[in-house]
């Protein structure tokens, strides 16, 4: 439960950034969908940065887990500031997956989000790039870069967190244009893994809290599977949130949304262990 890897591993660097004094350090956009963790972070003088700051000499970037383009990268060198990268490896490893296929003469796709930071940051490493959201739109592009290039070697990749259905799709619509399409599997189990450990969770417990964010779309998510398994849940922001009627349960489960710090889950678990 709670933050998946690459996002705590971006929430370390910024805190040990902060803690060695850094003199001024930002993050490229929120680290994290939390304001608890962005107002910390504020308070320990780790800033968003404002698009259009000119001049960063001196100044500490980190980039989010989903990563940034090369062409990004090179701005902020230019720019003079210095660049702590939390690209998470996962994401790292697509990015190089991506300028490596390119390089080899792949035509490339890439099943995602077209606005999402980290699709744009893996097409930087792959001129050229399709991206297609929906197998509607992977055939449609995979039929005119076939007619392009009717011999072309084809390969696809995914982003991260993509649903395994969603991806399979796509890879089908492609390979009616490309049957040869090389598929790689680079999508990343955090948020499949926290659905399947609260499932086998609700099969133990009478009730279950869940640690998060009511505005979490991952948080909502996970109470909607505990309700639909019948198990009694709430989602609580802090411990003061804890509904009076879990004194009634003598078993309670705690699970936790993907982006709720790890302060928040040991307050509300030592909160109801208490009770
Ligand atoms: S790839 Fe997985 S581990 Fe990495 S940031 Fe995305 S969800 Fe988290």
């Amino acid at each position: 439960m709670g933050f998946c890897m690459g996002v705590r591993r971006a929430v370390k660097l910024a805190l040990d950034e902060a803690a060695a004094g850094s003199k001024a350090v930002y993050t490229l956009g929120p680290l994290i969908h939390n304001p608890q963790v962005l107002e910390d972070l504020k308070d320990r003088g780790v800033e968003i940065l404002e698009k259009g700051r000119g001049d960063l000499t001196g100044a500490t970037v980190l980039i989010r887990a989903h990563g940034v383009s090369p062409r990004v990268e090179k701005e902020l060198l230019a720019a003079g500031a210095r660049i702590r990268d939390a690209t998470c490896p996962r994401v790292k490893a697509s990015q190089m997956k991506a300028r490596s296929l390119t390089r080899a003469g792949y035509c490339l796709f890439l099943a995602g989000e077209k606005d999402h930071g980290e699709v744009i940051g893996i097409t930087g490493y792959a001129p050229g790039c399709v991206v297609a959201a929906c197998p509607g739109e992977a055939e449609a592009a995979a039929e005119k870069r076939c007619r392009q290039s009717p011999a072309a070697k084809a390969a696809l990749l995914a982003q991260t967190t993509l649903s395994a259905d969603e991806y399979e799709a796509i890879g089908e619509g492609i390979r009616k244009w490309f049957p040869k399409l090389k598929i790689i599997d680079t999508i990343c189990g955090a948020t499949r893994d926290r659905q399947n450990a609260l499932k086998e969770l609700c099969g133990q417990v009478e009730a279950v809290i869940i640690a998060g964010g009511k505005t979490s779309a991952n948080t909502r998510r996970l109470l909607s599977i505990a309700q639909s398994l019948g198990t009694p849940a709430w989602i609580v922001e802090n411990e003061g949130e804890i509904p009076g009627e879990i004194g009634r349960y003598a078993l309670v489960g705690l699970s936790a949304g993907a982006s709720t710090p790890d302060s928040a889950i040991d307050t509300i678990e030592r909160a109801l262990q208490a009770l």
